[in-house]
């Protein structure tokens, strides 16, 4: 009897596609993709899902600014954020795009899902951002302007389709703060409980043609109106399972599992942690276990914007410095919860101090000393590093089921500072009976290190094995297995 794997799925948020990807869409993708790779690693079946928001009415205003047709751009820019996953080395099983047509008859099959008392038409005078895609309300709005884009919202009266969030406050603020859906980290929970506790009002689902430019996914049953943006999109997240076709893998990964995570940053929290969710209530859709919020990444402090002129492009930083270092900063160097910032020369400090000295210099070392000394156990099962070896794994377990990256990484570059301080203290290049033992120690401690980095640094860890012979896939137990050294060029060198 084969025992069925435990499932786990996971997605990013999908962006907007009117201009190309910066790097703080990176940060999101990269949180994910160590989330991904780490369950992968605890043996479960993971899904993990990132793709793009084609529909919005920006795509079509970016597109008249650039005198092309809507689908032209979201076409070219749809494979900007495609590349952008393979330049970060991200594990995704799927790339879903908004335009196509699994997720546009998943959106609407969705629609018709809702119970028939939860979405109604009504006339509606509102303040819209077309940058947020969301309504707001005059209190909401700061001298006037949108809180987040500072344009002043335009005017909209028309008549659409509401949906009755209204009558799921108790249950939503129930769900939350009970942690039957959980919201994490607190501070974005009490944000959201907090918005719901000062009451929900219904809000509009839908848009005229005239006022969508005839774009997005249409209303089923009537032509004249096209779905909501926000709406259509979130209904991302199950239409990558084949929603619309009812697919096994809607039911292993969705309505039959317990583990579905949602990664997001926290400007899109509400539509997230309250519209999506009373949207699967009213569809009778099992609900995500739940959301993570990451905050904003900033760039010199100062927040990413064009007219600033300080947008990073991660692919040039990658082209500079490789993927797993763009990897290592944004998730050592930014706490995973509250707002980042990225600078070329935090940048530089970071890699020089953890990588070329850090984890590149104690491998070099160690190998080293290996090549010299072949008098070491060529299989390693003990070592006297044990106790360290254990508290890392606690202390990187522990941080990364609380989504805390930067503190995982630093239990592993704890372990390597033991490794550093030993060397040091036991001089085992000197010809001595204990030198032996002193390398294959080290040794273990590499291949644990090789393990610990994988979700974060693959690239690393694959050639970290390869330079001690090691196959992690094998059916022997790495432990078992006969070591090879093969020390090869620096895994970082200096800049
Ligand atoms: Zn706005």
């Amino acid at each position: 009897m084969s025992i069925e794997k435990q499932k786990f799925y996971i997605s990013t948020a999908i962006p907007y596609v009117n201009s190309d990807p910066h790097i703080g869409f990176a940060l999101e993708i990269i949180q994910a993709d160590v989330v991904a790779r780490y369950h992968r690693l605890l043996g479960e079946d993971v899904f993990f899902v990132t793709g793009t928001d084609e529909n919005a009415l920006k795509n079509v205003l970016a597109a008249e600014e650039k005198a092309v047709s809507p689908k032209e751009l979201v076409d070219a820019n749809a494979g900007k954020f495609r590349e952008l996953s393979e330049i970060l080395n991200i594990s995704n099983d799927d790339f879903i795009r908004t335009t196509e047509d699994r997720h546009i008859r998943g959106a609407q099959k969705l629609w018709e899902a809702c119970k028939e008392e939860d979405i109604y038409k009504k006339k509606y005078r509102g303040l819209y951002c077309v940058g947020c895609e969301e309504f707001y309300k005059e209190s909401e709005l700061v001298d006037g302007c949108c809180p987040e884009h500072k344009t002043k919202p335009e005017v909209v009266e028309e008549e659409n389709y509401f949906f009755r969030l209204s009558s799921y406050q108790k249950k939503l603020e129930k769900l939350i703060s009970t942690d039957e859906f959980r919201v994490i980290p607190e501070t974005r929970k009490n944000e959201v409980l907090s918005f719901i506790r000062q009451g929900l009002e219904d809000f509009s689902i839908s848009r005229s043609n005239e006022r969508a430019r005839n774009w997005g996914v249409p209303v089923p049953g009537d032509d004249s109106q096209r779905i909501f943006v926000w709406v259509d999109a979130l209904s991302n997240y199950i239409n990558a399972l084949g929603y619309a076709d009812d697919s096994e893998k809607f039911k292993e990964f969705w309505q039959d599992n317990e583990n579905i995570l949602h990664c997001i940053g926290k400007g899109i929290l509400r539509f997230h942690g309250i519209y999506w969710i009373a949207i699967l209530l009213s569809a009778g859709l099992r609900l995500p276990k739940t959301i993570f919020v990451h905050g904003y990444l900033m760039v010199d402090g100062q927040k990413i914007s064009k007219t600033l002129g300080n947008v990073v492009s991660p692919k040039d930083v990658v082209q500079k410095y490789g993927t797993d270092s763009v990897r290592y900063y944004l998730l050592r160097e930014i706490s995973s919860t509250e707002d980042g910032d990225f600078s070329y020369k935090k940048f530089e400090g970071r890699y020089n101090a953890d990588f070329a000295k850090g984890l590149g210099n104690l491998v070099l070392r160690v190998l080293t000393l290996a090549e010299k000394n072949t008098r070491f156990k060529s299989s390693i099962k003990s070592s006297i590093f044990q106790k360290d070896i254990d508290d890392a794994w606690k202390n990187y377990r522990k941080a990364l089921e609380e989504f805390k990256f930067n503190d995982a990484l630093e239990a592993v570059w704890r372990l390597i500072g033991v490794c550093d301080e030993y060397i040091s203290k036991e001089k085992p290049w000197e010809e001595k009976e204990s030198s032996a033992p002193a390398i294959s120690n080290l040794l273990l401690v590499l291949g644990h290190v090789a393990w610990m980095v994988k979700p974060f640094l693959p690239e690393t860890s694959d050639k970290i094995f390869k330079q001690l012979g090691i196959d992690p896939e094998s059916e022997t137990p790495w432990e078992e297995q006969e070591l090879k050294i093969n020390k090869g060029e620096a895994l970082f060198p200096r800049l």
